[in-house]
């Protein structure tokens, strides 16, 4: 008998060749084989009468063969076979094209169920190559399991593979799931769902197989976040006893707002407390973040710490250098900036620097947590624009120093539900107010017919000293990228022959971006032409006219993003997104922004619209992948399995009485490479 761990080529008609190729899908056992899971169902237990056929959709006929196949060769050696069915109701023509095996099988005066796609010729109905199964008075058709395949592997591989899986002895005791939740929740076991979700009998089975497994996997999720937040629970933290800020205050030159304040003292309270911070700030574009970040490092530098402040890109990193520097540079802090594009020379002195601790606050992107990057006391990590960054990367920054506190800064609006299981293991600032003065950016969605009138518009606020951002036609990446934002940059000096406009894309070196950047940022553009490589944290007080082309291609939440980089000044702003006259749905979409400029609502809607893939689809947020979750419609499911997870870690911490389950945590954490401890 056959075993979980066999590999796959031991199946009868796959073979080496084949395992091969099902590596490529990850599968190398037939263990592997029963955690594919279907990636959809034919549905053949429903028989249709011939009379009742609808063209243009598969359906089953049970049928008895009424002619002898015939078959005629046309042109290429294809060969195309005919015959009649009939039932009760109705007689159908039934058409194979290059397919003797099938053919071959079948014989006149014999009942089979056909299953396939009915279409008008003419004036008669063809069912075109369906599957077929000799029946008898018993046969009742049945719901077949569509898996995900590659080039090699077909169907029937893998239903040959599924079925010796199937026939394995199924591991006793395995079920992550304890026994009670399954009954609360009326879940089924392990076993049983995966046997249903590979063999259903009826649509039920395939529903409740995957209420099961979806459940599983957010438990299990669930489980692993709330695990780290407790492992933390026992990490010391420094303790910063200084904690007066109001020189920090003084020269930052405005008020912080409420919403900011109470995010600091959020901060206060967790630097106080022996234990390290782990603080997520959820807080809208422009709500001014960065300041709180900044008065974190500087409570940091004067308990006798560094601080490190990661950012997404060099751009924003070169930013907050700027913006920061001077600012430090008053009070006597030294500040150095480290990225990846840095000549070998400058950069060997900033890692000395940071080594020996006379860096007291380093910014940079992604260049901080590799190897080389020592620091001599690090007590403090920020990590901007938390989604761009994932979990794993998060965990790397920390680990250059002793426990430090963590803020992670994110204007990514997400539901509840949501932030608590993406953020699990962080506690959660929200700052919910934006600075005063601020109108809020109004928003226009238009098609090609107001072109002339928007480019008048933008004439406008430049001779009114304004600046304006125009983020592209939005086309695959790579060189086209590249000649298309020029080759637009380059029409668009046409219009506007008497102004100065920039060009800032993904390809350019990160000198050349930053050049340009600075260009825009101290007025000496009037226009800036862009990829979406804008799209996070940029700040240019100045600006106050963004443009989008094609605006109806992007997520709403990123247009959002987008806009944000307008209105961050005295000026009243304007965005204007192009493509709302390609579809009704454009209409629709790019209208929420129009009627909002409420970063959760933005979110909200585009999550109704487009659906969660954006959230826990990429792995930008380094957690793991669910691959049978759905955010919207199961967010009922996501509060159960987050409730259970808590109560059962409150109580054993370490998963003593569960070793299955702690097993399959860690197991699902590593595989998406997250740190897990
Ligand atoms: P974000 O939260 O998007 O990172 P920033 O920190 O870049 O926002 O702040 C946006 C702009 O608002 C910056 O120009 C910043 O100087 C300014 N700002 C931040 N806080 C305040 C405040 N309390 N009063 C006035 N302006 C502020
Ligand atoms: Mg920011």
């Amino acid at each position: 008998m056959k075993k979980l761990t066999d590999n796959v080529c031991y199946t009868k008609g796959i073979g080496p060749k084949k395992a091969k190729l099902l590596e490529k899908l990850n599968i190398h056992t037939l263990e592997d084989v029963l955690n594919t899971y279907p990636r959809d169902y034919e549905d053949r237990t429903h028989i249709t009468n011939i009379s009742d056929l609808i063209e243009g959709e598969k359906m089953t006929i049970r049928a008895v063969v009424g002619t002898e196949p015939s078959v005629k060769h046309i042109r290429n050696g294809m060969d195309i076979t005919r015959f009649m069915v009939y039932d009760d109701t109705g007689a159908l023509e039934i058409t194979y094209f290059n397919n003797k095996y099938a053919v071959s099988l079948i014989r006149r005066g014999t009942e089979y169920l056909f299953y396939g796609n009915v279409k008008e010729y003419g004036n008669r109905f063809t069912m075109t190559s369906p599957v077929h199964e000799k029946c008898d008075e018993n046969t009742k058709g049945k719901i077949v399991p569509v898996y995900p395949l590659t080039a090699g592997i077909s169907q029937y591989d893998f239903e040959k593979l599924s079925q010796d899986a199937l026939n394995c002895e199924f591991p006793k005791d395995n079920d992550p799931i304890p026994k009670d939740i399954l009954e609360k929740y009326d879940l089924l076991p392990l076993d049983k769902a995966i046997n249903k979700i590979h063999r259903p009998q009826n649509m039920d089975d395939i529903a409740n197989a995957r209420r099961r497994i979806m459940f599983e996997e957010l438990f299990l999720l669930c489980c692993g976040l709330n695990q780290m937040k407790q492992h933390r629970k026992h990490e010391q933290g420094a303790i910063f006893e200084n904690t007066n800020l109001d020189d920090f205050w003084s020269l930052i030159g405005f008020k912080p707002t409420n919403a900011q304040l109470r995010a600091v003292n959020d901060c206060i309270k967790d630097v106080k407390s022996g234990k390290p911070m782990n603080r997520l700030i959820q807080g809208d574009v422009g709500s001014g973040k960065t300041a709180v970040a900044a008065a974190l490092c500087m409570l940091a530098v004067k308990n006798g710490y560094q601080a490190a402040v990661m950012a997404p890109t060099e751009i924003l990193a070169a930013q907050h250098e700027q913006s920061l520097s001077p600012i430090f540079a008053k009070l006597g802090i030294e500040t150095v900036i480290l990225t990846g594009s840095m000549g070998v020379k400058v950069k060997r002195e900033a890692l000395e620097k940071i080594e020996q601790g006379y860096a007291k606050v380093v910014i940079g992107t992604h260049a901080l947590i590799q190897k080389g990057v020592k620091f001599a006391k690090l007590g403090v990590v920020v990590a901007d624009e938390q989604h761009r960054f994932g979990v794993n990367q998060r965990a790397m920054l920390r680990e250059k120093g002793d426990h430090p506190h963590t803020l992670v800064m994110s204007a990514t609006p997400i539901p509840r539900t949501l932030a608590l299981i993406m953020y699990g293991d962080l506690d959660v600032s929200i700052i919910d107010e934006l600075p005063p003065n601020r109108t809020p950016v109004e928003t226009f969605a238009v098609g090609e017919n107001m072109r002339r009138r928007v480019f008048g518009f933008m004439e406008r606020q430049i001779s009114n000293g304004g600046q304006v951002y125009v983020v592209c036609p939005l086309i695959e990446e790579g060189e086209l990228m590249l000649k298309n934002t020029e080759n637009y940059a380059k029409a668009l000096s046409k219009v506007f022959p008497h102004r100065r406009i920039g060009v800032l894309h993904g390809k350019m070196k990160p000198s050349e971006k930053e050049n340009i950047m600075s260009l825009f940022a101290s007025g000496k553009l009037d226009i800036l032409v862009s990829t979406t490589v804008i799209e996070v944290g940029v700040n240019v007080p100045n600006a106050c006219l963004m443009v989008v082309e094609d605006a109806d291609r992007f997520g709403l939440s990123q247009l959002h993003q987008l806009r944000g980089r307008v209105g961050r000044g005295k000026r009243k702003s304007y965005c204007i997104f192009f493509g709302a006259d390609k579809s009704l749905l454009a209409r629709q979409r790019l209208g929420v922004l129009t009627q909002t400029n409420d970063g959760f609502e933005v979110a909200r809607a585009d999550l109704a619209q487009r659906g969660p893939g954006d959230f826990f689809g990429n792995r930008q947020h380094g957690l793991p992948i669910l691959k049978n979750v759905d955010i919207i419609s199961d967010m009922q499911a996501m509060e159960q399995a987050r409730y259970e997870a808590e109560i059962i870690l409150d109580n054993d911490e370490n998963l003593e009485n569960y070793p299955v389950l702690k097993n399959r945590i860690e197991q699902m954490f590593e595989i998406t490479g997250g740190t897990f401890n």
